[in-house]
């Protein structure tokens, strides 16, 4: 038991390392603010009028500074006693490693979302009507087999509709288990180009073959479901944080889900990914985002809301609709804490 719990820590202690990656960072140079920034909207999304919003690159998010609180406390401050700030907080906090926890049982979160997987490491799947896009597949062949796949069936989620596989980012514990699927039910899988780089120097086993590339914000279309993919470069370089459509008790909301969350060694990683949490935000408000996900349930309290939504503790509201303000403070907090980390 002692040894299984040491193994458990130290896979543990090398996720947690893979939260913090090696790479400083070839986004391009992109949008100051005005006029390049147009480039959010990709060559193969089809061209509906969307452009016209994005290259507002709006430095609105830009905190305030206020008198001598240092950002980490600022952060501290805003997130106040909201539990899924609060569980961001602390995933910033030096050291941290994701506590130990029972797996969540895989659980419908939105009408159209399912999450499955472990404590550390979840799946997000968003069905549409002609098929699944899967964002993220695990940690491995295995954790697909043996966890994905049938989780997902135990809520009527048929894997073998799974057409595209989104990857946030090319490290192992969110490609993983994308070739099995991939070869099982023949899903495309989607990465940008950067992070297939970066997937392609991994050490694991499971490393997908190259499929098809992201363009930053493209579009991808499946049964009337559209899901929009923003690089959002800091974690790795090629990072896509998706954003899209979800619907609950029949209401349509608009959710993002963090591609990449630990901040990287290098500062000029760190710089990238403060643009990228101020440029996101922009995007969301425009985009008018109020349901804020994430691929590690435990750095945004994730998995409590989803033991809640399971137990029917949180009655008629949906735990992760956070309504815009609210998503928009998520953002600010995330931005305090690099901000902090930047300085410190
Ligand atoms: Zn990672």
């Amino acid at each position: 038991m002692d040894l299984l719990r040491h193994a458990e820590l130290s896979r543990r202690a090398v996720l947690a390392a893979a939260f913090v990656p090696l790479v400083g960072c070839a986004r391009e140079p992109s949008a100051p603010a005005g006029g390049a920034g147009a480039t959010a909207a990709s060559p193969t999304e089809g061209g509906q009028g969307s452009g016209a919003p994005d290259d507002e690159a709006s430095p609105s998010g830009t905190p305030e500074e206020t008198g001598t609180k240092d950002d980490g406390e600022q952060a501290a401050e805003l997130a106040g006693d909201d539990p899924v700030l609060l569980a961001l907080v602390a995933a910033f906090t030096p050291g941290w490693l994701p506590p130990e926890a029972p797996d969540p049982e895989p659980t419908r979160i939105f009408d159209n979302v399912t999450v499955v997987g472990t404590d550390f490491v979840s799946a997000t799947a968003v069905e549409t009507s002609d098929g699944v896009i899967l964002i993220d597949a695990l940690e491995s062949r295995e954790q697909a087999a043996d966890i994905l796949v049938p989780e997902l069936r135990s809520l009527g989620v048929d894997p073998a509709r799974i057409k595209y596989v989104v990857v946030a980012h090319g490290h192992a514990d969110h490609f993983g288990g994308a070739q099995y699927l991939a070869d099982k039910y023949g899903a495309r899988v989607l990465m940008s180009p950067t992070d297939w780089d970066v997937a392609a120097e991994d050490s694991s086993p499971d490393v997908p073959e190259r499929d098809l590339e992201i363009a930053d914000g493209q579009r991808l279309t499946l049964g009337g479901t559209t899901m929009r993919l923003p690089y959002t470069p800091g974690h790795t370089p090629g990072t896509v944080s998706p954003i899209f459509p979800v619907w609950w008790n029949g209401r349509r909301h608009t959710a993002m889900l963090w591609g990449g969350t630990g901040l990287p060694e290098p500062t000029s990683g760190k710089r990238d990914y403060l643009r990228s949490v101020i440029d996101y935000a922009a995007l969301m408000r425009r985009s008018g985002v109020d349901v804020e996900l994430s691929n590690h349930g435990q750095t945004d309290a994730g998995l409590d809301r989803m033991r809640a939504l399971r137990d029917g503790t949180a009655g008629d509201q949906n735990p992760f609709v956070l309504g815009r303000a609210r998503a928009q403070r998520f953002m600010q907090v995330l931005e305090l804490l690099v901000r902090d980390k930047l300085e410190g």
